[in-house]
């Protein structure tokens, strides 16, 4: 990918052409795993944001994406989930160094937001009104219209994967989209904007800005030019943007963050159980909105699974992300420094570190996959998202005092159950306040299946079909005959 680094600089795509910022500000892109810096990122300046509003609006004015039609716009997000699987390999290997995370997610990332292109490019020519019949004298329609300008922000946790969860479906029904990727892992985002520039996606339907949060995602969601805001990331970023929707009245989809529990009954498959917690709080260093960060276990099988985890945690294998280790560093010495002090915190409040509970001694940022006892459901590391390998164990002795424990956080993104009984588990998915839950498997679902929060986890779904309409609206026409 030549385009994308230049001069030991990522640029950014603006309304069609890769710049820098003119006022050369950029910053250094870390590899979490060893501290060095891979490369340097252009920071997009305040005329590089206005290029990309007016990009954006001028082809959403021209319709240069809209009058491809239903079928050309379906060929154009199929031409771009081919041009994301050419790229997939380099774009992974640059998404594993500055994420830390392993080759094999880093690719799998690329493969899923090729995935999200093909799974919207079926929706794409399948946009349709409806006929609401007024009785005789009228005829009356619906048409559902793109927004216009889509601003969305993106976290650093699964950038590329995201990035496209948004985007697709956002070209899809003919928005134009302006990105500001994270600043801490930019360069995935800009991989995949190789690709679209590769697939012919017209100029100005999408730019991808690189800046700070604070300063160019605070200015981007507070332009005049923009008719929607799609976030995901932490409550507190949420709760700003929402400030500055409210000031525009702009419609804004909120994705945030989670403190979502497992709960184990006594007759669980307790194989399976571990299986979820290997990937639900170890897969991405534990830094996964959806993370299975609480497991509540009935207290006959509390002692057993407490010594399970511990065995599954000290077993795996650590390392840099381009050897694929079962468990890789977080994203910054910000982020491990503050799991630290959560734990410490933990400890005070009384919960018992089975295993881990510290950084690890080595290079770069790695945390110890923690095991937590003896975690009081009201404390601090129990109800605040933690973003790491860092599991609390919390013993229940009832189904109501399980679902209790479990709703009882500000979040409500996703829960699981685990139980070969199919009357508990129809019983507790109806019962846990979360947008989705999971029945002995942890992150079952996929694309396919709506995704989103309730309470401070957020509002809107991302995923599946029912995502696509956060991306249109309907306008009613009504005709007197
Ligand atoms: P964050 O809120 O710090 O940052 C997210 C994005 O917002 C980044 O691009 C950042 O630059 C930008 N940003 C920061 N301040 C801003 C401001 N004032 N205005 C506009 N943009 C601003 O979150 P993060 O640390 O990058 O990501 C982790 C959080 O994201 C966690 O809370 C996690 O649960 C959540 N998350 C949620 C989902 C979901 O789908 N629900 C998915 C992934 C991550």
């Amino acid at each position: 990918m030549k385009t994308l680094i230049q001069n030991n600089l990522v640029r950014n795509f603006v309304a069609g052409k890769w710049q820098e910022g003119d006022d050369n500000a950029s910053i250094a892109v870390e590899d979490p795993a060893t501290g060095e810096t891979i490369t340097y990122c252009a920071l997009a300046s305040d005329k590089s944001l206005n290029d990309a509003l007016k990009g954006a609006r001028s082809c959403f004015e021209s319709g240069d994406l809209q009058n491809l039609g239903p079928l050309g716009k379906a060929a154009l997000l199929r031409n771009i989930a081919i041009e994301i699987r050419k790229i997939a390999d380099e774009g992974a290997e640059l998404l594993c160094r500055e994420s830390g995370k392993a080759l094999n997610d880093a690719k799998a990332e690329f493969i899923q937001a090729a995935s999200y292109f093909d799974y919207y490019s079926g929706i794409a020519d399948k946009i349709e009104g409806k006929s609401i019949p007024l009785g005789s004298g009228y005829v009356d329609y619906t048409v559902l219209e793109p927004y216009g300008v889509s601003a969305q922000i993106v976290p650093w946790n699964f950038p590329v994967s995201i990035a496209a969860r948004s985007l697709a479906p956002a070209l899809a029904a003919g928005n134009s989209v302006i990105i500001k990727s994270p600043e801490l892992d930019p360069l995935g985002i800009a991989a995949l904007g190789i690709a679209l520039e590769r697939a012919g996606t017209p100029k100005g339907s999408v730019s991808i800005l690189n800046g700070i949060g604070s300063d160019l995602g605070a200015k981007l969601v507070a332009s005049k030019g923009i008719d929607q805001i799609v976030f995901t990331g932490s409550v507190p970023t949420g709760q700003a943007i929402l400030k500055s929707a409210a000031n525009e009245v702009v419609p804004a989809l909120m994705e945030l963050g989670g403190k979502s529990a497992g709960i184990v009954y006594a007759d669980a498959d307790i194989d399976e159980v571990l299986e979820s917690v290997k990937w639900g709080i170890f897969f991405n260093a534990g830094q996964v909105c959806s993370a299975l960060s609480r497991l509540l276990v009935c207290r006959e099988r509390y002692d057993e699974v407490i010594e399970r985890c511990v065995e599954l945690a000290e077993g795996l294998s650590v390392g840099h992300g381009l050897k694929n280790p079962d468990l890789t560093p977080v994203i910054s010495e910000t982020q491990l420094s503050e799991i630290e002090a959560k734990i410490v915190r933990a400890n005070v409040d009384g919960a018992t570190i089975a295993t881990g509970g510290q950084r690890l001694q080595r290079e770069g940022y790695f945390m110890a996959p923690t095991i937590l006892y003896n975690v009081t459901p009201g404390s601090e590391i129990a109800q605040e998202e933690i973003f790491g390998p860092v599991l609390c164990i919390i013993p229940f002795d009832s189904h109501e005092e399980a679902i209790e424990i479990a709703n009882d956080t500000e979040f409500g993104l996703v829960a699981g159950v685990f139980t070969k009984n199919l009357s508990i588990a129809h019983k507790s998915a109806s019962a846990l306040r979360a947008g989705q839950v999971f029945i002995n498997e942890w992150y079952a679902g996929g694309i396919l299946t709506p995704f989103g929060g309730v309470g401070k986890s957020g509002f809107g779904r991302e995923k599946g079909v029912e995502a696509f309409y956060n991306y249109v609206r309907t306008k009613n026409i009504a005709i007197k005959l």
